[in-house]
């Protein structure tokens, strides 16, 4: 889960991604280009907008559309839209065990912060992060040029914060190992 906020603009909603990680092997591997389709395919279906659901929709394995989608019967009404997505099916972009292992993971999350799973919770697809490139290192990020150590996202030894901080600390300890 990573979350991100604008810092002069202020809504009543909280948000955060959920990322569900895809190992590919035989006989194709390429996840950078299933990343690409995926978001092809919810190109095409949001006409060039990404694709927002309700909870209460998705469980009941209903597109959301517009006529509904604020609706105090469904008790859409609790949660407004802030983003100006396309009401529809997230489930049609999106392989069904990705949509799965989301599901799961947004089930837990109910359990640690109730709520998540209000009907009038909004999802919004695709969000897809793609690893950069990978420089090969030893155990303390030092590569095979002496004396270069990589750290970060950039060199692809994190894809978070916390894990970018990690790397530099680990980096850092090598440097001084090595030279002090
Ligand atoms: C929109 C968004 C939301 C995110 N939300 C989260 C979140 O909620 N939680 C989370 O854990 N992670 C989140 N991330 C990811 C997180 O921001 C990164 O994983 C983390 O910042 C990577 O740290 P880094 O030090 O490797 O790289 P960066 O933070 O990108 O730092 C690289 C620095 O190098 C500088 N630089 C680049 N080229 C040069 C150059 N030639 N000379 C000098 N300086 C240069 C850049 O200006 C930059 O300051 C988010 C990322 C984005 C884009």
């Amino acid at each position: 889960m990573n979350g991100d906020a604008l810092s002069g603009e202020k809504t009543a909603n909280t948000n955060f991604a959920l990322i569900n990680t895809v190992a590919l092997t035989e006989p194709f591997s390429d996840t950078t280009e299933f990343g690409h389709m995926i978001a092809k395919q919810f190109f095409l279906l949001g006409g060039g907008r990404p694709i927002v659901q309700r909870v209460g929709d998705f469980r009941e394995g209903r597109r959301s559309s517009g006529s509904t989608f604020n609706s105090a019967n469904r008790h859409f009404a609790t949660c407004k839209a802030t983003y100006n997505a396309v009401p529809g099916d997230i489930t049609l972009g999106m392989p069904a065990r990705i949509i799965d292992n989301l599901w799961e993971s947004l089930k837990k999350a109910d359990k640690i912060v109730p709520g998540i799973l209000h009907p009038s919770t909004l999802l919004y697809a695709p969000e897809i992060k793609f690893f950069d490139t990978h420089f090969m290192t030893d155990e303390n990020l030092e590569t095979n040029v002496n004396g270069i150590f990589v750290t970060g996202d950039g060199a692809g030894k994190s894809r978070g914060i916390v894990g970018a901080g990690i790397s530099g600390i680990i980096a850092a300890i090598g440097i001084s190992k090595k030279y002090f």
